[in-house]
């Protein structure tokens, strides 16, 4: 295994009653877990919410000693799915995963659990991923959970209200018979702090009980006509009881109104900590959350509750509702509370904050100053003072030490910033130094050259970086493992076939079915490859069904070959080392052109360079310090030969190949050159050579606690190489003469 330990961390989640837990978010919602007495958990990775996986995984032997089962599930609709356990028994269950791509995945088991109910709470961590550092497309988990009505909560970034937000779902989902989604946005995942701990409760009724004694009940099921009756149920039962619960025990937060103030503001509760920050620089509030504008914080997004939105309006002159994203899902919901009440408050929102994106502390202190302007509750500030923008050139001066010039030559303050995008490069994300994806896109490229372009589809996973300069591989992405299924379409016997990419991650979530085997079924000619490298690295490194090394509670080492073979592939090759660069160009020019109909599956087997990384440094740091011999590879570029031209750079992009200025005071060219985090991997070398580029890729080996052997065999090299230099040297000087 190689995804992030919490080994240590996780003996936090022994304390006891009354102790202090320190750490982070992610940790403090698996020590509620606890607390809560649940009788099972499952998830998949994915960020924000991966740590939490990594962390049940850690904590498996505390989990058994509560009679807890763990479930690594094989996708977000597996965890989803898993929830059933809590539709006939009083058991609670937690799933886990990213939002919103995760709960698009899970959408059709949602919807089935959401319409029959729950007996048992049912709980849905869901990391939203969205805002600045997002990895997906833009949207919001609040559209599923208002389609399916499942409750959603949204509690504010800190441990405290984290940890009671767990207790309170399990609560209200069993008050209302309905699965509730607790929303972890990416901050919240990662925030430290401390809370006061509970003891660990250990399920009354465990999954062991259920299997022994099995329950049913035909008006669960989501089968008409049943699913009439759900319906019905929701509306005029589960949605009364989650307000009234809601409501009842106080789980949205009143704070700084007296009643008095004519304004006040209302905020999803993840939001808080942005609004709070605001009104400090505003001064309105202090740090501690003493503020002075009337604040509503709605800890649950979904439902609303009407009464008290009416309560905090009335009286007031207006509101700002600060919602991050869009649509305006809850300004929308508040209008008609309003206006059905026949109360005049004016409401105010993405009038006032951005439509779109992260709301960031700058973007709420704008909004949020704007609209106390608007209102005259502050003053209104001095239209800001055009700063003419800094060329790249000022930033050169300024960079060295040189007052930058105006438009009209007058000199500018010092301190005035360069706006970034100026001075800074865009930085698109790209593979690892040492990756064993690049070469599989390099011999791509080259065979590119031979045959011509491909329609790629291209999948979820670090492959997708192959869309991006140097490579400039890949025409769509359609979703996690459908990169095969992307390609569906292109099936034509055009004469050229498409090439669909997938990861291993992808492949056992969906990929085997919804691509490979749809592809047999339709007598497809595409060509699939799938990047096999050992784990989900893109989601932190968990293992898989198909990964090589020996997990203690799961199991490993199902080849990706026999299940391909399984489902009726004929064609299959399985190259066993992405780096043998003219290996992957031959293999993917015959799958290209190979006469042989129907599809085509190239497994491409290397470890993820990151986990390998992970893997084998400890292992050589005690190697080292306990005197072993080790011995390290790494690659070079020789000054004297290399041309200049980039082409390496170009057909590799990794981050260890770079350049520096030519040493030759003739040539102006910078030369190619091998920056200290090379890892060796070879691949720029074998490029090189397999594009017929230059010889000027050398491999050093780097001996740590070398034998007599290797201190003999140095001297007998230092020898020969300087007699060789000095007679190169001689030579030199007579031609010269
Ligand atoms: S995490 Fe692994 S597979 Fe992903 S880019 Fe880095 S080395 Fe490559
Ligand atoms: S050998 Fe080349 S491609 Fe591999 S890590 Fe080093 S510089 Fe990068």
């Amino acid at each position: 295994m190689a995804e992030r330990s919490f080994v240590e961390e996780v003996k936090k989640l022994r304390l006891g009653e009354g102790e202090v837990f320190r750490g982070e978010g992610i940790l403090a919602v698996t020590k509620a877990l606890l607390e809560s007495g649940v009788s099972y958990v499952a998830g998949y990775q994915g960020a924000p919410i991966s740590h939490l996986m990594d962390v049940l995984a850690d904590a498996q032997d505390i989990l058994a000693e509560h009679g807890i089962r763990f479930e690594n599930s094989a996708s977000e609709a597996t965890a989803a799915a898993t929830l059933a356990a809590s539709v006939n028994y009083p058991m609670r269950g937690a799933v886990t995963f990213k939002g919103p791509v995760g709960v698009n995945v899970a959408s059709d088991a949602l919807a089935n659990l959401a319409s029959g109910g729950v007996t048992g709470g049912a709980l849905v961590i869901v990391g939203e991923d969205y805002g600045e550092g997002s990895s997906i497309m833009q949207e919001r988990s609040h559209a599923f959970a208002m389609k399916s009505q499942i409750w959603l909560l949204d509690p504010r970034p800190n441990l405290p209200s984290i940890v009671k937000a767990v207790k309170d779902g399990f609560e209200l989902s069993e008050a209302s018979h309905t699965p509730v989604m607790l929303m972890l946005r990416i901050r919240a995942c990662h925030v430290h702090g401390h809370f006061i701990a509970g003891a660990n409760r250990t399920a009354a009724f465990t999954t062991g009980d259920a299997v022994d004694a099995p329950r049913r009940d035909t008006a669960r099921i989501a089968l008409p006509p049943a699913t009439y009756a759900h319906e019905q149920e929701k509306i005029t039962e589960r949605w009364p009881a989650a307000v009234r619960f809601i409501e009842d025990r106080g789980l949205n937060e009143f704070f700084g109104d007296d009643g008095e103030g004519e304004l006040g503001i209302i905020v999803q509760g993840g939001n808080y900590n942005a609004l709070l920050r605001a009104l400090e620089r505003l001064g309105l509030a202090d740090a501690y959350g003493r503020s002075t504008i009337p604040l509503y914080v709605m800890n649950v997004a979904y439902p609303v509750v009407p009464g008290e939105i009416t309560r905090f309006c009335t009286g007031k002159r207006a509101v700002l509702l600060v919602e991050e994203g869009q649509p305006n899902f809850l300004e929308q919901n508040l209008a008609t509370v309003l206006r059905q009440a026949d109360l005049q408050t004016a409401l105010h929102g993405k009038d006032f904050l951005a439509m779109a994106g992260e709301y960031t502390s700058a973007e709420v202190l704008k909004g949020t100053r704007a609209f106390l302007e608007h209102y005259g509750r502050i003053e209104r500030q001095a239209p800001p003072v055009r700063v003419p923008k800094v060329i790249p050139i000022a930033a050169t001066n300024a960079a060295a030490g040189m007052a930058p010039s105006g438009v009209d030559g007058a000199p500018e303050p010092a301190a005035m910033p360069a706006p970034l995008a100026d001075v800074v490069h865009g930085r698109p994300p790209g593979f690892c130094t040492g990756c064993p994806e690049r070469p599989i896109f390099s011999a791509m490229k080259l065979v590119e050259r031979e045959l011509g372009p491909h329609h790629v589809s291209a999948d979820i996973g670090c492959h997708l970086f192959s869309i991006l300069p140097p490579f400039h591989i890949g025409n769509t992405t359609m979703g996690y493992g459908l990169g095969s299924a992307g390609a569906s379409a292109f099936s034509a016997a055009s004469g050229k076939r498409a090439i669909a990419m997938m990861g291993d991650g992808g492949f056992w979530h969906n990929g085997l079915t919804s691509g490979v085997a749809n592809a047999v079924f339709n007598r497809s000619d595409n060509l699939t490859i799938v990047v096999d490298n050992n784990y989900t690295s893109a989601t932190g490194g968990q293992d898989l069904l198909s990964s090589r090394a020996t997990n203690p509670t799961r199991s490993t080492g199902h080849a990706i070959e026999q299940a391909v073979r399984g489902v009726g592939v004929r064609w299959v090759k399985t190259m066993r080392r992405t780096y043998d660069v003219a290996g992957m160009r031959d293999a993917l020019r015959e799958a290209l052109t190979t006469t042989e109909k129907g599809p085509k599956v190239l497994i491409a087997q290397s470890e993820c360079q990151l986990n390998r990384q992970r893997r084998i440094k400890p292992q050589i740091k005690k190697a080292i310090a306990a005197g072993e011999r080790v011995v390290r590879e790494r690659f070079g570029v020789d000054s004297d030969t290399c041309t200049g031209d980039h082409s390496c750079i170009r057909l590799s992009g990794c981050p260890s190949l770079s350049i520096k200025p030519n040493p030759d005071p003739l040539r102006t060219d910078p030369v190619a050159t091998v920056l200290d985090s090379c890892v060796g991997c070879g691949v720029c070398g074998e490029v090189s050579h397999a594009a017929v580029l230059c010889p000027s890729f050398y491999k050093a080996r780097i001996v740590t606690n070398p034998s007599g052997w290797d201190r003999f065999a140095a001297r007998v090299r230092s020898a020969v190489i300087g007699w060789l230099q000095r007679r190169d040297a001689r030579a030199r000087a007579r031609l010269a003469f």
